[in-house]
């Protein structure tokens, strides 16, 4: 008999409670969006390569550290791939499956650009829109857009905190205030972008919503929503843990936002998240 027979037999033999045990273990062992592995690839042009990875490292730590990642679709590897050119977004159909792919496209180290567009895809991923075929679609594709924009922008503000008290980069403490100088301005420009800002978003969703409903990405259109969800996200980050929840269900963003935030709460209950966020988008936009 080989040494693996032996082993197999062995294996066989497990009392059924050891068994289970070991069935746990391996569940255990299934990565997080936090801890999966990260690589990256592609052209980073006179970027450092070794530089933009501690960057995206901080920025993934900042945005999910305190933050129960609930998804039973996590991938188990995060791949970010440089660009020259072109916009960010996910890379569907790539192999391995179970790995997600973030293409960015940055300026010579402009590392605060790099966050907030690694930050955004980054919450596409939580919002489980990485697998093959997980294409968004309209009408309620702004809202997931707004969602993760908002994301991007409160994980901004955390990495310029804890830039400045350990930056990644020896010596470059200073760097964090020019991050959240780019993320203050960011939100600014959302804030008064399209005749902002709105003192009755019920009003102005109502107004507004046909446009949103065509919207493929993310838009200065849906600003007002961006800086309310983000206001909600850092009131509460709790709210955060439900986009854990969004899309499992099959027509993922193919539905009307009534009915998108039923399916959204429904999932919230499935995987045990608060499920305070879909609550508050309702209120918000008025809709209940
Ligand atoms: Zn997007």
């Amino acid at each position: 008999m080989t040494r693996r027979a032996l082993t197999v037999l062995a294996a066989s033999l497990l009392a059924p409670r050891a068994a289970r045990r070991l069935t746990g273990a391996s569940q255990a062992a299934q990565a997080t969006l936090l801890s999966a592995p990260l690589t990256l690839t592609g052209d980073w042009g006179k970027s450092p390569e070794n530089t933009a990875r501690l960057v995206v490292l901080r920025m993934r730590e900042v945005c999910l550290s305190g933050i129960a990642l609930l998804s039973d679709r996590q991938p188990q590897l995060l791949n970010v791939d440089g660009h020259t050119t072109g916009f960010p977004h996910i890379e569907l159909g790539q192999k391995p499956a179970d790995a997600a792919f973030i293409a960015v496209d940055i300026g010579t180290r402009a590392w605060a650009q790099l966050a907030y567009q690694f930050g955004h895809e980054l919450g596409h991923v939580f919002c489980n829109t990485w697998q093959p075929g997980s294409v968004a679609q309209t009408p309620s594709q702004w809202l997931e857009e707004s969602l993760v924009e908002a994301f991007s922008l409160r994980g901004l503000g955390l990495l310029a905190d804890s830039w400045i008290r350990d930056p990644p980069i020896a010596g470059s403490s200073a760097y964090g205030a020019a991050i959240r100088e780019y993320r203050d301005n960011q939100v600014e420009k959302y804030r008064v972008a399209d005749g902002g800002p709105v003192a009755d978003m019920g009003s102005w969703f109502h107004a507004k919503r046909h446009a949103l409903d065509a919207l493929g990405g993310v838009n200065p259109i849906a600003a007002p929503a961006i800086v309310a969800f983000l206001a909600e996200y850092e009131r509460d980050p709790r709210c955060v843990e439900d986009l854990g929840a969004v899309n499992r269900w099959p027509q993922r963003s193919a539905v009307p936002i009534e009915t998108y935030l039923q399916l959204w709460r429904a999932s919230c209950a499935e995987i045990k998240a608060p499920g305070r966020m879909p609550d508050k988008v309702s209120g918000i936009l008025g809709l209940g």
